[in-house]
Parts: C-alpha cells; sequence; structure tokens
C-alpha cells in the first residue's frame, strides 16, 4: 500500500504526519521524500545513509560535422530546447524534456544522447523505517524527471523486500505535486482550520479528486481558526480521520525536529487510529462490496 501525504501549501505539518505515520506503522514501511525541492523527512526521521546515486536524464549533443542544419530536430521539439539559425544550432538542455524526439527524427543521425544532472537519490534506514529520498541538483527546473527516477528505485525497493511506503508529497496543486500523488493507492491531505488553509486545501480537493484515488484529511492545529474545513469536508464527503491539536508541546517538539508521535501515548494513539483508518479506506476502495455487506 502506498499512501501519499499531501497538502494544498507549505506548512501544514505535512512532513510530520508523514513522519510520524512512518514512525508507528506495524510492519515494513518506506518514507519516501518525493518534495524534492526541498526535502526534509530526514530531519525527522534522521535516517543512517547506506546509499547514494547522481541521477541524469538524456538530453541531445548535436555533431555538427554530420549536421545538414536541416531544421527537423527543432521542428519537432515541442520545448524550444533546439534551434537552428541558418548554419547555426544551438542546444538548451535545461528546456529538454528528454522524450527522444529529436534523436529519432535527425535524418543524419547528427543527434546522439548526451546527459543532463537532475540531482540526487539517497537511501537508509532509520531503525524500522526504510528511507528513500530525492534532492534537486541546484538551478535544475523540473522536478518531475528527479521525481520519475525516485519512484523507479521506489518500485525496485518494494519489488525487493516488500512492505508499505509513505511519500511526503511537495506541497501545492502544480505538476510535481500530481506526480507525486498518481501511483499512491490513497491520498492524505493535511491541513489546518485558518482562511488560508481551508483556501489551498479546496485547490487541493479540486486537483486529486479527478485522480479517482480514495482521500482523507487530517486537520493539523485544530482548535485554531474557524470551523470552515469541518463544513467543506462535510458538504464533500470527506473523511476526516486524524486532528492534532493547536498544542504548544507539539509546536516546540516540531521546531526541534522530533516525531510528534513519540512525544506522548496520546499523539501515538492518534497516529496508530490514523494508520488503521488508512489502511480501512483502502481495503473498502479495493473491496467495494465487502465494504457494504
Ligand atoms: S529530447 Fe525531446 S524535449 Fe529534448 S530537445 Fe529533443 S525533442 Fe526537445
Ligand atoms: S535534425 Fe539533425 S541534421 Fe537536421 S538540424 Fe537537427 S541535428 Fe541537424
Amino acid at each position: 500500500m502506498i499512501v501519499a501525504v499531501a497538502s494544498g501549501k507549505g506548512g501544514t505539518g505535512k512532513t510530520t504526519v508523514a513522519a510520524s505515520l512512518a514512525a508507528v506503522w506495524d510492519g515494513p514501511v518506506l518514507g519516501v521524500d518525493l518534495d524534492v525541492e526541498e526535502p526534509n523527512l530526514h530531519l525527522f526521521l534522521q535516517p543512517g545513509i547506506t546509499g547514494r546515486e547522481t541521477a541524469h536524464m538524456t538530453v541531445p549533443s548535436v555533431d555538427e560535422a554530420k549536421c545538414t542544419y536541416c531544421g527537423a530536430c527543432a521542428d519537432l521539439c515541442q520545448f524550444a530546447a533546439l534551434s537552428v539559425m541558418g548554419q547555426v544550432i544551438l542546444t538548451f538542455p535545461e528546456m529538454c524534456h528528454g522524450c527522444g524526439g529529436c534523436l529519432a527524427v535527425c535524418p543524419e543521425k547528427a543527434i546522439s544522447p548526451g546527459q543532463r544532472e537532475l540531482g540526487e537519490i539517497s537511501w537508509g534506514r532509520a531503525g524500522g523505517v526504510g528511507f528513500l529520498a530525492g534532492r534537486l541538483r541546484v538551478g535544475e527546473a523540473m522536478s518531475p524527471p528527479l521525481m520519475r527516477r525516485v519512484k523507479a528505485r521506489l518500485a525496485q525497493m518494494v519489488a525487493t523486500a516488500g512492505g508499505d511506503a509513505i511519500i511526503d508529497a511537495p506541497p501545492g496543486v502544480s505538476c510535481p505535486a500530481v506526480n507525486a500523488v498518481m501511483d499512491s493507492d490513497l491520498i492524505l491531505l493535511v491541513t489546518e482550520p485558518t482562511p488560508f488553509g481551508v483556501y489551498d486545501f479546496q485547490l487541493a480537493w479540486e486537483a486529486f479528486t479527478p485522480l479517482g484515488k480514495p482521500l482523507g484529511a487530517v486537520i493539523n492545529r485544530a482548535g485554531l481558526g474557524n470551523d470552515a474545513i469541518y463544513r467543506f469536508c462535510r458538504e464533500k464527503g470527506l473523511p476526516i480521520l486524524a486532528e492534532i491539536p493547536y498544542d504548544r508541546a507539539i509546536a516546540e517538539a516540531y521546531a526541534r525536529g522530533r516525531i510528534i508521535a513519540e512525544i506522548s501515548p496520546g499523539l501515538r494513539e492518534t497516529f496508530i487510529s490514523l494508520r488503521d483508518k488508512l489502511r480501512d479506506l483502502v481495503k473498502a476502495s479495493q473491496f467495494p462490496e465487502a465494504a457494504h455487506a
């Protein structure tokens, strides 16, 4: 089972929920940081890193000795990553999406695969919890290609060792956020009961509902703000699976990088209950007849 922990905006407590869920999981589990632009799951899990690799993507490398400047590659590229001007051909690797179309279309075989560095993938363990994360290279504009590499490694690790995965997704509703949740079995949306939290939560609900996956909500800092988030969840039939109180001790634990499920028996129970509800939701989505029997 793969659970994606997402949020409409940053700062809602998404990573702290992901870390706490991983900490109370009662079986093999991987904590996966797909927030590759600002990875910080490791700050909570404190894993020992056992492996790293640099991830690359294929970009065109043009042999001008063979090029006839016909322009076929530039005409094909939808991202303006190649440009032919008279007897000059320019490549813009940062704009390349790695589709390989230009290599296929060149009649002179003047284009060969080159490489652009995307960032780093690392993995390891934090006690009983496996760990996997991507970190985007500074200056790299596109995160989905690196996220795809992290997800490929995740699939490999799950195929080899089995178990579940909890993904810490990037905040927001843009392409990286959708990319992070699209292969999950369930999307857990973390929000807070403030006007900003509600507004961004609505955007997240609109963005993720069409994916057709079970959705659940966690209200962080419950007791703050107003009841608009509760009304919205009720209207949309979105289950609120856990509430984390607005509490100074939690804020202090968070500020010290502690896993909040480990600071009190009550919070541990909250996350154990959340874990069990997530399992039930996934089961109900996979076997809807049994859920209604
Ligand atoms: S690989 Fe695709 S995106 Fe990159 S330059 Fe070639 S056609 Fe454009
Ligand atoms: S398609 Fe090949 S030959 Fe034509 S401009 Fe591009 S690199 Fe040169």
